[in-house]
Order: structure tokens, then C-alpha cells, then sequence
């Protein structure tokens, strides 16, 4: 079973690390800067990086890969449809790859950018910027009908699949679901939970997509208490789940 941790980079990404103790092989995910990748590499110099996975083209998450690429033999995996540097091994819906023994399966989820991938392998769900802990990401390339039916997609994934999103951003976002939904008792639960969290600086991830489903309001736009808050602020009525969605990404880029 491989073991999975956070190396913080930037102000909030993480790069998320995969260890193969058996084989002392490892892999990182999105390595914006190679730096982090690089220091962990050199206090642990028994592992060796095998494998760098990359859910999308934006600079931090591909601006480590050449120099990591360079310092290693690692093979790079991308999605096929953006321009990814030093990529091998270019990747569409439903390919399967096999890194550190584990199989996993690609899964195309644009609407943050139109060609980001997911990687999925039983219960471990690494999405980049599309599904975030409480939040989704901004979109910058696709239309909200392509992030909604694109969470859509990631939500139908096992309850207990552990959720590795590339952002801290859960403290900011339960304070945007929150106000979407002042009455929901999970929501202000995990905000104080999240909150508390932050304070003693710990990461707040990974999250589920069981508790994703009940605090996540861009999970929930076919919630009737979602609905009518969308409604109340747009002045609107009976709106389907995926302009609902609209809305909801719309109020969120002006929290
Ligand atoms: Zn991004
Ligand atoms: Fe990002």
C-alpha cells in the first residue's frame, strides 16, 4: 500500500508525495516548484522519484517538472490535450497507467482548464484544481456546464475515496458554503473543525466525498436549500442543478 503526504509549496499548493515502501520508489503529483521535491529527495536519499503525475498545464503545478526531469529519471504523465513540459506519457479518459504498482485510471474533468485530468486508483482520488475540500476551482477555460457534469462525474466515485486536491483553500471556501447554506449543521461543523485546524497550522486534507457531499455546496446545487438561496440572490426560479452550479461559481469569484 503506498503512503501518501504533503510537501507544501507556494503560499497554499500541495505536492502531493507517494512512497512505495517496499520498493523505496516514489511519485509526486503537480510539483509546481521543484525545490520541496528536491530538499525531501535529499534528506531521504534511499528513495528514488520514479513518477511525476500532472493534472493540468498552470505554472504551479508543471513549474518543477523540467528541473525535476533533469535531477531524475522520472516519467512524466499528463493529460494529452495541454501543453505539458518534458511530458512521456500523454493521457485521454479512461487510460490506466500503473505507477508505484498501483493502477489507476485517468479521468477527464475540464472546467478549471479544458484538458485537466484526474488520477484515480481505489479509494484515492488526486483532482488537482477541479474538487477542492469544500470549494471547485475557478473556470478559466471551460464553461460551468463542463465543471458541474465534471464533479458530477467525481462526486458518482466511492463515498470513502479520499479526496487530494492540489490547494489549502478549505477554510475560505467553508466560509463561502456557509453563507450558501447558514442552516446546514455539517457545514458549521467543519468550519469550526477547519478553523481549528488552521490555527495550529495543519493541513486540512484529504478530505472524502461523503463529507464532500455534505458540505460542499458546489456538490449540493441540487439541494433545495442551495436552490432557493441561488434563487433568493438572482431572483430566479427552478433553475436545473448545472445553473444553479453557475450561479453559485458566480457569487463565489465576488466572496
Ligand atoms: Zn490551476
Ligand atoms: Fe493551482
Amino acid at each position: 500500500m503506498i503512503q501518501i503526504s504533503a510537501l507544501p509549496a507556494f503560499t497554499d499548493n500541495y505536492i502531493w508525495l507517494l512512497q512505495d515502501p517496499h520498493t523505496r520508489r516514489c511519485a509526486v503529483v503537480d510539483p509546481g516548484d521543484a525545490a520541496p521535491v528536491q530538499a525531501w529527495l535529499a534528506a531521504h536519499p534511499e528513495w528514488v522519484l520514479s513518477d511525476i503525475l500532472i493534472t493540468h498545464h498552470h505554472h504551479d503545478h508543471v513549474g518543477g517538472v523540467e528541473q525535476l526531469k533533469k535531477a531524475t529519471d522520472a516519467t512524466v504523465y499528463g493529460p494529452a490535450s495541454e501543453n505539458i513540459p518534458a511530458r512521456d506519457i500523454a493521457l485521454k479518459d479512461r487510460d490506466r497507467v500503473s505507477v508505484l504498482g498501483c493502477d489507476f485510471e485517468i479521468i477527464e474533468i475540464p472546467g478549471h482548464t479544458l484538458g485537466h485530468i484526474a488520477f484515480y486508483h481505489q479509494g484515492l482520488l488526486f483532482c488537482g484544481d477541479t474538487l477542492f475540500a469544500a470549494g471547485c476551482g475557478r473556470l478559466f477555460e471551460g464553461t460551468p456546464e463542463q465543471m458541474h457534469s465534471s464533479l458530477t462525474r467525481l462526486a458518482a466515485l466511492p463515498e470513502d475515496t479520499l479526496v487530494y486536491c492540489a490547494h489549502e483553500y478549505t477554510l475560505s471556501n467553508l466560509r463561502f458554503a456557509i453563507a450558501v447554506e447558514p442552516g446546514n449543521p455539517d457545514i458549521a461543523e467543519r468550519l469550526a473543525t477547519v478553523t481549528g485546524q488552521r490555527e495550529g497550522g495543519i493541513i486540512t486534507l484529504p478530505s472524502t466525498l461523503a463529507l464532500e457531499k455534505l458540505t460542499n455546496p458546489f456538490l449540493r446545487t441540487g439541494e433545495t436549500s442551495v436552490k432557493e438561496k441561488v434563487d433568493e440572490r438572482i431572483g430566479t426560479h427552478n433553475r436545473a442543478p448545472s445553473a444553479v452550479f453557475a450561479a453559485l461559481r458566480a457569487w463565489k469569484d465576488k466572496f
